[in-house]
């Protein structure tokens, strides 16, 4: 089962991709988190991606499209991939088909997460990263706490991207290019829309129903075929 969450910035794809990692067993690959540890480990492409990564920008494709081959490459991840802001556009989209054949794998599900603007401003701007364990929080809709964070809160940090600058660009970049996919994957019957606007429990309930059943649809599959 390999499924693409997608949705605009903000829209909570990281966080509840990490809540699917643990229960279904599945490995995530988030394009910007890879991006921002070249960007902290100062790698020679980190240096050349950081300004444009802090702009809002995308990446150029050649550059994705090398990173995303490497780790479908490793057999560990076949058949059990959560892709978290990948791909972005039509052309990683379609490249994303070919490599995942080459690897004999295929999208189960892409998975739309819809909200609007504003919430997308609010999320982004009350976002806090721990960069000791690296779990998310949000400022105003889920705050670090004792209860669920061990680490100290001097830990908390924002990402440079978070501003609103940025975000509206990211916002836009995610209108004009991001968005066209869905059309792409609703053609091949492969488009689930949840709302994003709602509390982060409810949107992980709902989208933890419709993996459970795809999961024992996919089962079935097999043991008929
Ligand atoms: P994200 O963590 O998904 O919000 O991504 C943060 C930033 O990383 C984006 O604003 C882009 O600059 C870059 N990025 C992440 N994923 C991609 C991608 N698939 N294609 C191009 N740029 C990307």
């Amino acid at each position: 089962m390999n499924i693409v969450l997608f949705g605009p910035p903000g829209a909570g794809k990281g966080t509840q991709a990490d809540n699917l990692v643990n229960e279904f067993n599945l490995i995530k690959i988030s394009t910007g988190e890879l991006l921002r540890s070249e960007v902290e480990k100062k790698s020679e492409l980190g240096n050349q991606i950081k300004s444009i990564i802090d702009s809002g920008s995308l990446i150029s494709d050649d550059i994705i499209d090398k990173l995303i081959e490497n780790l479908l490459s490793d057999s560990n991840s076949t058949n059990r991939i959560i892709f978290d802001g990948y791909p972005r556009n039509l052309n990683q989209a379609k490249n994303l088909d070919k490599i995942l054949k080459k690897n004999k794998q295929k999208i189960s599900a892409v998975i739309s997460l819809n909200v609007e603007e504003n919430l997308v401003i609010k999320r982004v701007m009350g976002r806090e990263i721990c960069s000791k364990c690296g779990l998310t929080f949000n400022k105003f809709f889920k705050p670090s706490s004792d209860l669920h964070h061990k680490c100290d809160p001097k830990f908390l940090k924002k990402r440079a991207d978070d501003n609103e600058n940025a975000i509206k660009k990211r916002f836009k970049i995610y209108v004009d290019e991001t968005l066209p996919i869905l059309d792409y994957y609703k053609n091949q019957n492969l488009l689930t829309i949840i709302n994003g606007m709602n509390k982060i429990d409810v949107i992980y309930e709902e989208i933890r129903e419709f993996i459970a059943s795809l999961k024992t649809w996919l089962c079935k599959m097999y043991l008929y075929k």
